[in-house]
């Protein structure tokens, strides 16, 4: 009898200057099969940013086209820019049995919720307010109201923590990412998830 796995949807959410992109970089180079799933934004690409790789930056008419042709399968308004996550290349990574990240809001992470009720998601929190602020200052790339608008955000976001299926604490990096992975080792072996082929003979 052998066992067949198929891919899982990970949803990971968590205040923004938490530090999800060092995370994610790193469980990427962790987990064989993980993919991640490349939004597209309506924000300013940030310096080092590379199209196609944190985002696909495109301007508001054509994100609304995207809206209107359906080509998301969620979508979200944060700190004034839209957020979306494209529905093609994030069903073909899953039908090709790989486990699948989204990084994204935790309205956009509530959508994906209905549509796919075995997602995980997991929100990785912040150890204080003070900690995120200093994290948002020294990225050195919001001015002073954005970063004020994303600490008023990460306060309702915060609130909304314990909707999610599992909470990790991004005090240590490594700590962060081996929990992670830990989930996602565990979620594999859920009975749910694996069908079995059955070897004649
Ligand atoms: P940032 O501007 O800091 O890159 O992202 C701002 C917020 O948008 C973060 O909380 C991030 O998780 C979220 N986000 C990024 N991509 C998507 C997406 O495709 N959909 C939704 N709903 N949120 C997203």
């Amino acid at each position: 009898m052998k066992k067949k796995f198929s891919g899982i949807l990970i949803v990971l959410s968590g205040p923004s200057g938490i530090g999800k992109g060092t995370v994610i970089k790193q469980l990427l180079k962790k987990i064989a099969n993980l993919k991640i799933s490349v939004s597209v934004t309506t924000r300013e690409p940030r310096d080092g940013e590379e199209n196609g790789k944190e985002y696909f930056f495109t301007d508001k008419q054509n994100f609304l086209t995207m809206v209107e042709n359906s080509e998301f399968l969620e979508y979200a308004e944060y700190c004034g820019n839209f957020y979306g996550t494209p529905k093609k290349k994030l069903l073909d990574m899953l039908n090709n049995g790989n486990d699948v990240i989204l990084e994204i809001d935790v309205e956009g992470a509530f959508q994906i919720k209905k549509i796919f009720s075995d997602a995980i998601s997991i929100f990785i929190a912040p150890i204080s307010e003070d900690t995120l602020k200093h994290r948002l200052l020294n990225r050195g790339s919001d001015n002073e109201t954005s970063i004020n608008e994303r600490i008023n955000r990460a306060k309702k976001e915060i609130e909304c923590a314990t909707d999610y299926d599992y909470l990790v604490e991004n005090v240590d990096l490594e700590k962060c990412v081996e929990d992670i992975s830990k989930i996602i080792e565990v979620e594999h072996m859920k009975t749910k998830r694996l069908s079995y082929i059955v070897k004649e003979g």
